[in-house]
C-alpha cells in the first residue's frame, strides 16, 4: 500500500474516530490535541501550542476559539507580555480530560492489536496494521463482550490484598477521579506506550492456578469505569475464584449490579475525606459526592464483607476529618485508616504531601471508634 495514502486513511480515519467519540462534549478532534497539550503543558500561550503541535495559526486560533464558547478554556493576561494570554483549563476540561485520555487509549489498543513493540518502531508495517485494525473497529465493538477490559499491572500472587486470601491481582487503567496523593500516576494517566497485559496471557495463567490461588483483587485505576468488567467478572466467577473489588464508589449502579448477580465477595471502598473536603481530596473542584453516598448504601445494605478506607495524608486530613467520615458510615462492617507513604509516582509530585505519624494514626483510630467498633490502622512503616 503506498505510505502516503495509507498516511491520508490513517489520519481521515483517526480525526472521525474522535470526531465520533467527542461529539457528546461539544468538541471533535481538533480541539482534542490542543486540550491534552495543555493538560499536558499547563498555563502556554497560543504560539506555544502552535509551536508544539506544529500547527498553523488559523487553524490553532479556530480550535481554541471553540473549547473557549464551549467553555473549557480561559484566558489570563500575562504581567510581563501583555499582547498573548496563557491559555487555562477549566474546571469543565479538568473533569472531561480522563475520558478523553481513556478513549485515546482505546485508540491506541484498537490500531495497535496484534502488534510487538519491534513491530510497533517499523513504520512501514506499523501502517498497514493499522489500517487494518481500523478496518476491524466495528467488528471489535461487536463482539467487545468477549474480551476482558486492559489490565495495566498485576501482581501474580499477593498474600496482603484479599484479606485471608492467596490471590492475583489486576490493575486497570484510568481514573475519573486525581486525587493528588494518588500514587498510581501512571494507571490513572495512561500515556500512549502503555501496553496491556494480551488475554491469554492472563487467561493461561488464572487456569493454570485454580486450586493454587483462592482469590482474585480487582483494582486500579478504578475497575467499574472498564466496559466488560461484568463479563470479565462472571467469566472468573465460573473458574472457581473469589473476587475482591477495590474501588473509588463512583459507579453505584454497576457496583449494585455485581452485587445483584452474586458477583463479588468482598468489597473495599476508598472515602477519600469529610464530605465538605471531598473535590479537594480527589483534585475535582466540584465534585458531585451523591454517587458515593449512593454506594456506602449499597455496600451497608449488602450482605457481603466489605469495608471502607481511607488514606491519611498531613496536608488534607484531621482528625475532626476522620471522625466526621466515621460518622457518615456509622455501623460499617469494617473501617481501616491507613497512612500515606510518600513516592516518586504521586500525582502532585514528591515532597508535597506526607504521612502521618503513629501518634495521628491513633488519635484518627481513637475518633473513628466513636462510631464504628471495627476499625484497623496501617502506619506509615
Ligand atoms: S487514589 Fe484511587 S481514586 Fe484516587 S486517583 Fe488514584 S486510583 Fe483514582
Amino acid at each position: 500500500m503506498d505510505t502516503i495514502l495509507s498516511n491520508s486513511i490513517l489520519y481521515r480515519s483517526t480525526q472521525k474516530y474522535f470526531d465520533d467519540k467527542l461529539k457528546e462534549f461539544g468538541i471533535g478532534y481538533g480541539q482534542l490535541v490542543v486540550l491534552i497539550i495543555l493538560n499536558e503543558n499547563p498555563n502556554i500561550t497560543m504560539a506555544e501550542i502552535t509551536k508544539i503541535g506544529n500547527f498553523d495559526k488559523a487553524t490553532i486560533s479556530k480550535s481554541i476559539q471553540k473549547l473557549s464558547k464551549e467553555g473549557f478554556v480561559k484566558f489570563e493576561a500575562q504581567e510581563n507580555d501583555r499582547r498573548s494570554k496563557k491559555i487555562i483549563l477549566t474546571q469543565k476540561a479538568k473533569t472531561l480530560i480522563s475520558d478523553i485520555y481513556s478513549i485515546r487509549k482505546d485508540f491506541t489498543n484498537i490500531i495497535t492489536k496484534n502488534m510487538t513493540i519491534k513491530e510497533i518502531e517499523m513504520m512501514s508495517i506499523l501502517f498497514d496494521k493499522m489500517l487494518q485494525n481500523l478496518e476491524e473497529i466495528s467488528v471489535q465493538e461487536e463482539f467487545a463482550e468477549n474480551e476482558f477490559p486492559e489490565f495495566y499491572a498485576w501482581n501474580k500472587v499477593s498474600m496482603i490484598d484479599y484479606p485471608g486470601h492467596a490471590a492475583c491481582t489486576l490493575y486497570t487503567g484510568g481514573c475519573n477521579m486525581k486525587c493528588p496523593f494518588c500514587h498510581n500516576k501512571e494507571l490513572v494517566f495512561l500515556s500512549e506506550d502503555t501496553l496491556s497485559i494480551p488475554d491469554d496471557e492472563i487467561g493461561s495463567y488464572l487456569k493454570k492456578r485454580i486450586g493454587l490461588l483462592d482469590g482474585i483483587c480487582i483494582s486500579g485505576g478504578e475497575p467499574l469505569l472498564h466496559k466488560n468488567m461484568v463479563p470479565f467478572i462472571r467469566e472468573i466467577k465460573k473458574l472457581g475464584y473469589k473476587v475482591k473489588l477495590d474501588h473509588n464508589g463512583t459507579r453505584p449502579k454497576v457496583l449494585e449490579y455485581l452485587l445483584e448477580q452474586n458477583l463479588l465477595d468482598y468489597v473495599a471502598m476508598d472515602i477519600k475525606n469529610a464530605k465538605r473536603k471531598y473535590g479537594e481530596t480527589v483534585g475535582i473542584k466540584d465534585f458531585d459526592i451523591k454517587p458515593i453516598e449512593e454506594s456506602i448504601a449499597i455496600l451497608m445494605g449488602s450482605k457481603i464483607p466489605y469495608e471502607f478506607r481511607t488514606t491519611v495524608v498531613n496536608e488534607l486530613h484531621t482528625v475532626a476529618d476522620i471522625e466526621k467520615i466515621a460518622k457518615w458510615i456509622a455501623g460499617a462492617n469494617k473501617y481501616t485508616i491507613q497512612s500515606f507513604v510518600g513516592r516518586a509516582s504521586v500525582i502532585a509530585g514528591e515532597g508535597v504531601f506526607t504521612s502521618p505519624s503513629k501518634e495521628f494514626i491513633d488519635a484518627c483510630r481513637k475518633a473513628a471508634e466513636k462510631h464504628i467498633k471495627n476499625v484497623s490502622v496501617v502506619y506509615a512503616n
